[in-house]
C-alpha cells in the first residue's frame, strides 16, 4: 500500500529500462559482429567514427578504450614536457587531474564559477605562468563552461586546450557572434568518455578524442595503436588503446538516439524545476494532508535548482541541487528510506586528495569547498516515468518542509 510499492523501483541511472527500449536493434548489433568474430577494428569501429564526426560536426574522431586514456593519448600527442603546468577545475572527477600528473605535468587546480559549476575564467586567467601550456575545462554534469572567455584566453597567452567531454557529449555552445559548436570541438583538442552511465553509453569502456587538426589526428591515431605507422614499424612510443567493436556497434545504434535521450533528460530536469520552483503545483502532493505556502516556500529556498547557461545547452548529465541550511546526509537517508537513491557529485575536491598533496599551493578555493557540502545529485537518466519524478520530488519537498 505504501507509494513506492507500485513504482518501478528508482536509479540514479536505469540501463536495464533502456535497453529494453532498443532491445532489437542492440542485440542485432552484437550479433552481427560475433557473427563475423570481427572484435578489434571491425568495421563498426570505422562507421562509428564517421557517424560521430558528422554528429558532432567536426574532422577527426579517434576512438579509444575509455574517456581517461583519451586525456592520456590527448597530452602524450601535444609533446608537454615534464614540469609545463595545465590548468584545470579542483571541482571534477579525478580522471582530468590524474592524467596531468601521471604524464608528469603539473595539474594547476583553480576554482569554479558558482552557477554553473565550471571553471572560472577569471581564476585560469589569475593562474597563468611562463610555464603554462594548456587549459582543460572540464564540462560538468552537462553543460559548456565559458568557452568564449576560456578560448580568448587560450589566443592571448598561446596556451592548448583540451575539453573533457566526458559528460557533455551533444551539448552546444553558441558563441557571441551567433556562431555554434558542440563540446568538445571548440579547443584543440576534445575527449570523451563512452563509460555505460555516460550520456553516450556503451556496455563495457570506451572513449573518443576529436579534433580538427589533420596532424594532431594523425600522431594521436599513431600512439592509440602502438605509436605505429604501418604495421610492424614504430615512430614513437605509444599505448593500446582501442574501442572494441562490440562496444562501436552499441555505440553506433545508440548515437541516433542521443538527441533523444537528451531530450529526455531535458524534460525530467523541466519537471523537476518546476516542482522545487513553484509550490503551487505540489502543495497538496505529499500524502501528509495540505501543506501550506508559506512552509513550502520557506522549505523550497533551500533547495536552488541547477543554473542554465544562455551559451550553452545543457545536456543533464547530472541534476545537481544546491541546498542551504539543509542536513544534507538527513535527506538522503531519508530518500534511502523511500527507496529514492541519490549521489555527491563530488565530495571531495581534487586539491584536497592526497595524491594531489605535493601539487597544492595556497591558492584558495571557496567555491569549490562550499559546493562539496551543499550539492546533491537526483537520479537522472531517460526512461523516468511520471509517477516516479512526482514520488521523488514530493519526497524532497516532504524533508525541507518539515
Ligand atoms: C567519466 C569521466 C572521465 C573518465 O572516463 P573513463 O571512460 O571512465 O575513463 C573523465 N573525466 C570526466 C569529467 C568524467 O566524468
Amino acid at each position: 500500500m505504501s507509494n513506492e510499492t507500485q513504482l518501478k523501483p528508482i536509479r540514479m541511472v536505469d540501463l536495464v529500462s533502456q535497453y529494453q527500449q532498443i532491445k532489437h536493434e542492440i542485440d542485432a548489433a552484437i550479433h552481427s559482429v560475433i557473427d563475423r568474430a570481427a572484435f578489434i577494428n571491425g568495421q563498426e569501429v570505422k562507421d562509428f567514427q564517421a557517424d560521430l564526426e558528422k554528429y558532432l560536426g567536426v574532422r577527426h574522431v579517434i576512438p579509444c578504450a575509455n574517456g581517461t586514456d583519451a586525456l592520456q593519448i590527448a597530452f602524450m600527442a601535444l609533446g608537454l614536457k615534464p614540469g609545463d603546468e595545465v590548468i584545470t577545475a579542483s571541482f571534477t572527477y579525478v580522471a582530468t587531474a590524474e592524467v596531468i600528473g601521471l604524464m608528469g605535468l603539473t595539474p594547476v587546480l583553480v576554482d569554479v564559477d558558482p552557477n554553473t559549476f565550471n571553471i572560472d575564467p577569471k581564476e585560469v586567467e589569475a593562474a597563468i605562468t611562463p610555464k603554462t601550456k594548456a587549459i582543460v575545462p572540464v564540462h560538468l554534469f552537462g553543460q559548456c563552461a565559458d568557452m568564449e572567455q576560456l578560448m580568448a584566453l587560450a589566443v592571448k597567452h598561446n596556451l592548448y586546450v583540451i575539453e573533457d567531454t566526458a559528460q557533455a557529449i551533444g551539448a552546444e555552445y553558441t558563441f557571441l557572434d551567433g556562431r555554434k559548436q558542440k563540446a568538445g570541438t571548440i579547443g584543440t583538442i576534445g575527449t570523451t568518455s563512452f563509460f555505460p552511465s555516460k550520456n553516450l553509453g556503451g556496455y563495457g569502456d570506451g572513449g573518443a578524442i576529436c579534433t580538427n587538426d589533420d596532424e594532431l589526428a594523425a600522431k594521436m591515431r599513431m600512439i592509440c595503436n602502438h605509436g605505429q605507422s604501418k604495421q610492424y614499424y614504430h615512430d614513437v612510443i605509444g599505448v593500446n588503446s582501442r574501442l572494441d567493436t562490440l562496444q562501436a556497434a552499441i555505440l553506433g545504434v545508440k548515437l541516433k538516439h542521443l538527441d533523444s535521450y537528451a531530450s529526455a533528460r531535458r524534460n525530467l530536469a523541466d519537471a523537476y524545476d518546476k516542482a522545487f520552483n513553484e509550490p503551487s503545483v505540489i502543495a497538496n502532493g505529499n500524502g501528509e494532508g495540505p501543506v501550506t505556502l508559506s512552509r513550502l516556500s520557506v522549505g523550497l529556498s533551500r533547495c536552488q535548482t541547477p543554473y542554465r547557461s544562455l551559451n550553452s545547452t545543457h545536456v543533464f548529465h547530472q541534476y545537481t541541487l544546491k541546498l542551504s541550511g539543509v542536513n544534507r546526509d538527513e535527506l538522503r537517508a531519508h530518500l534511502e528510506s523511500k527507496g529514492i537513491p541519490s549521489m555527491i557529485y563530488y565530495p571531495v575536491p581534487c586539491h584536497k586528495q592526497r595524491a594531489f598533496a605535493s601539487s597544492i599551493t595556497d591558492r584558495a578555493y571557496p567555491v569549490t569547498e562550499a559546493l562539496c557540502e551543499c550539492v546533491i545529485s537526483l537520479p537522472m537518466h531517460t526512461e523516468m516515468e511520471e509517477e516516479q519524478v512526482d514520488f521523488i520530488v514530493s519526497s524532497v519537498i516532504e524533508f525541507l518542509t518539515k
